[in-house]
This record gives structure tokens, sequence and C-alpha cells, in this order.
């Protein structure tokens, strides 16, 4: 109730995008004589200028490496790395900062996942479910393992809107079954997933289910226990933060029972020549110097798209997204590809029959930055029946105005094209 109130009130502060975009320095720049128009969002973000500081401050006055440190700048950056993942348990709310594992992203999330509880658990003729609308990363992944151990992958059918087929996803279901794993957002179609759905079909029936949150946590909240899942992962640099660090939430009893992933420093208890016994949680699957600066910049990211409010995030984002799909609807030839009832602020598209490379050249020369390709998601481009599409993706900084100018460039490119 409490938590209610407070939203409601979040939501009625009024969502500040210039004093936003005064935290992110890089958008200020110029690009080929015009303004820079980043709309490449769902490849990577921009870091604020808390993030930027706070990593910093970590290099300038805490770098040690943590875990063993008897000294002074050991127990700070111990303590800072520790503290980060606190808030990562937070932000997820997950119940215990043990079930928050640190990786590179959210490709060594799912690796990870594949290689540990996906060799212990999946076996000759198991079949691993996923979706027509993931990201290589939460395929091929999947595909070393079947092939490893003789296993099959499926793939639950989408609508011509990109929306998965749940009829389809149950009778996909069965006792072969041994793990779910879809996205809770597609970076191609902007499709929300109805995750905590999935989730309550799949445990219903004993089926443990991974979801792949790269695209998810920058646009709205996420609660992996409202969601029940046993597996999330994202990568901090889609949520405004570092490369090279990223998140994977296990539930405990998973994560306890799982084989180990790399082994080395930090990931053990005792080590001999005949035998090594293996760190309690999380460290166990933390083999190695760890990214101490990226987990800690992550935070600082955490803390920053918290601080603003994820539902006024999510709300502004809706208003720029509709502005964007009537606008962009408008322009003579311009397709959308990915008209989900619930979608986050994705606008893939095709244009007659210029080639998406094309258009996002063109539209550089505008200094509008899109994206423009397969997306790493080659079966679901086979799927839609295009080679390719032009990809604009949006974040909490950008405006109607930035909207408009994709706009206007892209009837410029149906003018070189005429
Ligand atoms: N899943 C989805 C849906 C993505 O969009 C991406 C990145 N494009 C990934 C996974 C992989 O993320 P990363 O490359 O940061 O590991």
């Amino acid at each position: 109730m409490a938590d209610d109130s407070r939203r409601v009130r979040d939501l009625e502060r009024p969502f500040d995008v210039t004093a936003i975009r005064r935290d992110f320095p890089i958008l200020e720049q110029r690009v080929h004589g015009k303004p820079l128009v980043y709309l490449d969002n769902a490849a990577t973000t921009h870091k604020p200028q808390a993030v930027l500081e706070t990593v910093r401050r970590y290099y300038v006055e805490d770098n040690a490496n943590v875990r063993r440190g008897v000294h002074a700048l050991g127990e700070r950056a111990t303590n800072a790395y520790a503290a980060a993942r606190e808030t990562v348990r937070r932000f997820l709310n997950a119940p215990d900062p043990d079930e928050v594992v640190f990786v590179r992203g959210a490709t060594e999330g799912i690796n990870l996942v594949a290689q540990t509880y996906g060799r212990a658990h999946v076996g000759a003729g198991d079949e691993i479910l996923l979706s027509e609308m993931e990201h290589h990363s939460n395929i091929v992944p999947w595909q070393i393992l079947a092939g490893e151990k003789g296993a099959r992958v499926r793939a639950i059918p989408i609508t011509d809107a990109g929306e998965m087929r749940l009829d389809e996803y149950e009778r996909l279901l069965n006792g072969r079954t041994r793990i779910v794993a879809v996205t809770h957002v597609s970076n191609v179609l902007g499709t929300v997933n109805p995750v905590a759905e999935i989730v309550r079909i799949a445990k219903s029936r004993g089926i443990p289910v991974l979801i792949d949150g790269a695209q998810a946590v920058a646009h709205m909240p996420v609660d992996v226990q409202a969601l029940g899942c046993d597996f999330y992962t994202f990568s901090g640099h889609k949520i405004f933060g570092p490369t090279g660090a990223g998140v994977l939430y296990g539930r405990r009893a998973l994560l306890e029972a799982m084989p180990v992933y790399q082994g080395g420093g930090g990931m053990i208890g005792q080590v001999t020549f005949e035998r090594t016994t293996y760190a309690q949680l999380p460290n166990k699957f933390e083999a190695g110097t760890p990214n101490i600066a990226g987990a800690i910049g992550l935070a600082a990211a955490l803390d920053y798209v918290t601080a603003i409010g994820l539902d006024r995030i999510a709300s502004y984002e809706r208003e720029l997204l509709a502005h964007g799909t009537e606008t962009m609807a408008q322009v003579p030839g311009l397709r959308l590809t990915g008209t989900a009832r619930s979608k986050a602020a994705i606008l893939s598209f095709v244009l007659g029959d210029v080639h998406p490379h094309d258009i996002g050249t063109i539209l550089d020369r505008a200094g509008v930055a899109i994206r423009a390709g397969h997306h790493c998601c080659q079966p679901l481009m086979a799927r839609l029946g295009v080679s390719a599409t032009a990809r604009a993706s949006l974040a909490l900084y950008n405006t109607r105005d930035e909207i408009d100018a994709l706009v206007g460039a892209l009837r410029d490119v149906r003018k070189v094209f005429a």
C-alpha cells in the first residue's frame, strides 16, 4: 500500500527530460554538423555523470583487489563491491544478495546457466524451449548444449504482430522440456512478453524459466519475486552502466545445486592437487578478479534510474513510443515490424525496398543514429520474411523533437530513392 502511494506520487512528478539530458554529456555533440539524435539505445546506452564519476572515484581513491585484502584500500574495494551486489538485489527485489552473480553481461549469464544448470539437467532427447523472437545470445548457448547432449531446441511461434503464441507455448511444453528461456522484451519488435504468465505455466509443470532481461530493465520495473522466474539476466551497458558488467539472478536452491562454471581464484574453498572444494554463493560462480569498477558503476546506474523512477521512465517512454508510432506511420512506404499490444519503445521498420543499411547511412548524415541489420535475430528475420530491418530504439533521454528529426530524415530518404 505504502509502495503504491509512493508510485502514484512518483508518477505525478513532472518528467524533466531537459535536466536528464544534462546528466549525459555525450548527447551534447554534433555529428556531421547536426545535433546528435541517438536512437540506438537497444544496442547500448549512454552513461550519466553519476556513473562516470563513481567509476572515476573508485579508481582514483579505492582501487584494490577484492575479497582477501588486509589493507584499507582492499577493504574499501571489497565493501563497495558487496554494496553493489546489494544494490542489484534491491533493484530486482531478489530475496538475497547471494542470489546475485556478477557476469560480463546477458550473454555470459545465459552461457553460465546453459553450461551449469543445463549440463546437469539436459540429456539426450530432452528439449529446451525458446521463442522465435530470441536474440542469438539466447539461442546459440542452448544449441551448443543441445549439440553436446543430443537434446533439441524448440521455438515458440509468434504472431505477425510479434506476440508470443501462448496456446502454442502450452502445446510445446511436454515431459521432455527441461528449461524455458525467453526474452522479457524483444530487441527487434519491442514486444513486452507476458513473462509472469509464461513462468506460471512452466512452473505448474515443474519446469524452470530463464528470462533474458537485456531489453527490459532500463524501461520498466522488474521484480523477480513477482515474476517467479528461476533465472533473470541483464547487461549493465544497456541500463546506463559500463560495458563488461552484468547480472545473473538465480534462485538460491538452483544456484547451490548447480555445478561450477569457470574455475580459478575466488571460487574455491580448499585446493589440493587431488581435489578442490568450492566457495559458497555467490563466489562459487565468480572465478578470478571480477569487474569491480564495472559492478560499482552498474550499481550507480541502477541508483540513477531508481531515483528517477522506473514507472515514470516507462510512462514517459510510452508517450514517445505513441508519438513515434503515429508519425512514422505517415512516412510513405514505411512499415513497422512489431505492433504488439504491449510494447517497449523500440521502432523497427522497413521503408519500401530501400536497404536498411542505406537508411542508416543517410540518417547518420542527418545526425540521427539508428541501427540496421538482423539485430542478432536471424531466425526472427526469417520469420518476418525480411533480411534486415532499420531500428530506432529509445531511452529516457530522448525527446519528441528527436523523433520528429528522425521522421524528417526518413522523408528525405524517400526523396533520395524516389
Ligand atoms: N538479449 C537481448 C534481447 C539483447 O538485445 C542483447 C543485446 N543486444 C543481448 C541479449 C546480449 O547482451 P550483451 O551483448 O550485452 O551480452
